[in-house]
């Protein structure tokens, strides 16, 4: 059943991709609204892709059961938990053709949204990126951290990184293509697909509570998140260690030249125990700090350089791609 005259390979496909940590009580609120939303899509042939990032509850017999009772649900399930970044990789690396959109099974991501994406997408932009205006659920902290992460991101990336702008995007196929050929280990999505380009589009929306369950980015998790974001898009901090090294010579300097002018004028005895200890410890501090700064750099160079695969496979199951019902 397709559109008038079309054949079904012309009829466009879309994938909406899903990945799941511990979602087993997300998934059943999240499903039947996700379908009501794509039931009301014309003129796309329509595909759900769950990822099951290694979850250690009731989420992949969720799946199972998602599955059994529709034919366009796609599962794939990574033989551990390797992240939410390498679960959307691989679940890109499993779409063969067409557009894809990037859900969170939490339900934060309203998929009524979707047909606005598609409307936007048929008007020619290849990424089209829900902004967050405002995040319901969230706490005081959470909020003007990830507030401050968008800004600070964005000076220091060289390709653009939009603000206050999570995963929940429509790629087009050429998006989509892009991405899979940037095999990095340590993998920072939102910049990967800022760094991919072609015509950008935010649409706003309001980011709802999650449906059940808690979040899976905790503080530590969420710092350590926005590390590996600055150190994958950014060499800025290490330009900064020169300035910093710079300056402290310099004033090291105009320090020394002073205590000796002192001495040789006014014949004052050298400055002695505090003022060396003080300069000691700051040299030392400063140099380990750029010690550390370089080591963030280092160690993710180790890891590329091991080149171990992003991900790997337990189960592969795709799903059909549905009807498409006249637009
Ligand atoms: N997620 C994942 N692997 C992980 C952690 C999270 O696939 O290791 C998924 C999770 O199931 C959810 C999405 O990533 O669908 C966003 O996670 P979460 O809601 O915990 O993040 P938050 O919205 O709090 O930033
Ligand atoms: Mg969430």
């Amino acid at each position: 059943m397709n559109t008038a005259g079309a054949t079904p390979t012309e009829t466009p496909l879309l994938t909406v991709l899903i990945a799941a940590h511990n979602e087993a009580e997300a998934l059943p609120v999240l499903h039947p609204r996700l379908r009501e939303a794509l039931a009301s899509l014309g003129g796309v042939r329509t595909r759900v892709l769950y990822v099951d990032d290694g979850s250690s509850d009731e989420t992949w017999a969720q799946l199972l059961l998602l599955a059994a009772g529709d034919p366009q649900v796609g599962l794939l399930r990574l033989s551990r938990n390797f992240g939410k970044e390498a679960a959307l990789t691989a679940g890109l690396d499993h779409v063969e053709d067409g557009a894809v959109v990037i859900l969170d099974a939490d339900g934060q991501d309203p998929p009524e949204l979707i047909t606005e994406f598609v409307r936007l997408w048929r008007e020619g932009y290849d990424n089209v990126h829900g902004t967050r205006i405002q995040r319901e659920g969230e706490s005081w902290l959470k909020r003007s951290t990830a507030h401050a992460f968008y800004r600070v991101i964005g000076r220091l990336s060289a390709t653009p990184i939009p603000a206050d702008t999570g995963d929940f995007r429509l790629l087009s196929p050429r998006s989509v293509a892009a991405l899979k050929q940037l095999r990095e280990r340590h993998r920072f999505m939102k910049g990967l697909f800022g760094w991919v380009g072609y015509r950008q589009i935010s649409v706003p929306y309001r980011r709802e509570p999650r449906v059940a369950g808690d979040s899976k980015f905790g503080f530590w998790r969420l710092w350590n998140f926005a590390l590996e974001g600055i150190t994958s898009f950014s060499t800025a901090p290490l330009r900064a260690t020169t300035y910093v090294g710079v300056l402290t010579a310099l004033l090291a300097f105009a320090f020394a030249l002073w205590v000796v002018l002192k001495a040789v004028l006014w014949g004052d005895p050298v400055a002695g125990w505090p003022t060396m200890m003080a300069v000691i410890l700051m040299l030392g501090g400063v140099q380990l700090v750029a010690l550390g700064l370089i080591g963030e750099y280092l160690g993710r160079l180790y890891d590329e350089s091991k080149q171990r695969p992003i991900y790997l496979v337990d189960v592969w199951q795709p799903g059909e791609a549905g009807v498409c019902l006249p637009e």
